[in-house]
């Protein structure tokens, strides 16, 4: 049968988490500081309790997903955590969430760190796409995978609790490349006789056609050879900078979400390896190794 369980925060994440669980069939109990937003849950067959503290303590696992990790410490300070499997699903960096792990620990918990990969409407839906990355207690993640598995998929990335912030952080930096890209090809084409929908599609073909370039800079990452069969090296890229500028300039669009990548480009260039892949720019951007 499936295993009962807490829910903190009954926000837009942590209400559909919790609805996915109990049409699993899973017995459900939730809190949230506002209890009006906690008590639509009820209905489902959800179990209010009337502070965290009680909620933690009505079941061995505890998911928490709150706004931000200073609202964690806030809900979970004076609950007894002793025994009890603490997943975060809340938003944090890897250091509040290794700080938090260290926290729960020292407070007799076993401690996973999740990053959601999804909207509140994919939660519970398996063919949605949507999963968590997940890190921190590994003896955790084994013991609850069937329950966590239930509500979106499961990408286990290590036992470094920060892992699994990292991973949300860096696929939602990529994200925000590709959205900066979007944003920037719509004003070029405003304006003029061709309309959004048209250039939608052709947005996403060429975007889905280059996305698995991430793999060959993956390997090149890997082997550190920045030289071999290089298709569009540095040099030829820096070329055709003010072929960018220039055009936005025509068409009266601020270049300003492209020229942070455009200079480092130019840089890359200047500093002698315009024949290199633009795979070893990374150099440019890693100031320091956190894990040498
Ligand atoms: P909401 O804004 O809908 O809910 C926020 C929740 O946090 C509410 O339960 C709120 O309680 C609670 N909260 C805020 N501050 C405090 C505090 N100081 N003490 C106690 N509780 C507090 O956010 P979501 O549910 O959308 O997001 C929750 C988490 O999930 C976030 O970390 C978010 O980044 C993450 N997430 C959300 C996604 C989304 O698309 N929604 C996608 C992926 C991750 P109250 O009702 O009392 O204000």
């Amino acid at each position: 049968t499936p295993s009962p369980l807490t829910v903190l925060g009954t926000g837009a994440m942590g209400t559909a988490l919790a609805r996915a669980w109990l049409a699993a069939g899973h017995a459900v109990t939730v809190w949230n500081r506002t209890p009006s937003r906690a008590e639509p849950l009820a209905a489902d067959g959800a179990v209010i309790a009337p502070s965290a503290a009680d909620a933690v303590s009505a079941n061995r696992l505890v998911v928490v997903c709150l706004l931000d990790d200073p609202s964690v410490g806030a809900a979970l300070d004076g609950a007894d955590l002793t025994g009890r499997d603490l997943v975060n699903l809340t938003t944090g960096t890897p250091g509040d969430a290794r700080s938090r792990a260290d926290w729960a620990t020292a407070r007799g918990a076993r401690f996973l760190d999740g990053g959601i990969m999804a909207v509140p409407p994919m939660i519970g839906h398996p063919d949605s796409g949507a999963y968590v990355f997940y890190s921190g207690s590994a003896e955790l993640f084994d013991e609850h995978r069937t329950a966590l598995a239930t509500v979106a998929g499961t990408e286990y990335v290590g036992t470094d609790p920060g892992l699994a912030a990292l991973h949300d952080v860096a696929l939602l930096s990529a994200m925000n490349g590709m959205f900066a890209g979007l944003l920037h090809a719509f004003a070029l084409l405003r304006g003029t006789d061709v309309a959004p929908r048209d250039l939608a599609p052709r947005l996403v073909s060429w975007l889905g056609a280059m996305a698995p370039a991430a793999h060959a800079t993956a390997e090149r990452l890997e082997s550190g050879d920045y030289t071999k069969n290089v298709l569009s090296s540095v040099g030829m890229q820096a070329a055709g900078v003010p072929a960018f500028l220039r055009t936005a300039q025509e068409q009266g669009v601020s270049p300003e979400l492209l020229l942070p990548y455009l200079d480092l480009l130019r840089r890359r260039a200047a500093d002698g390896h315009g024949e290199e892949d633009t795979a070893g720019m990374v150099e440019l951007l890693v100031r320091q190794n956190p894990h040498p």
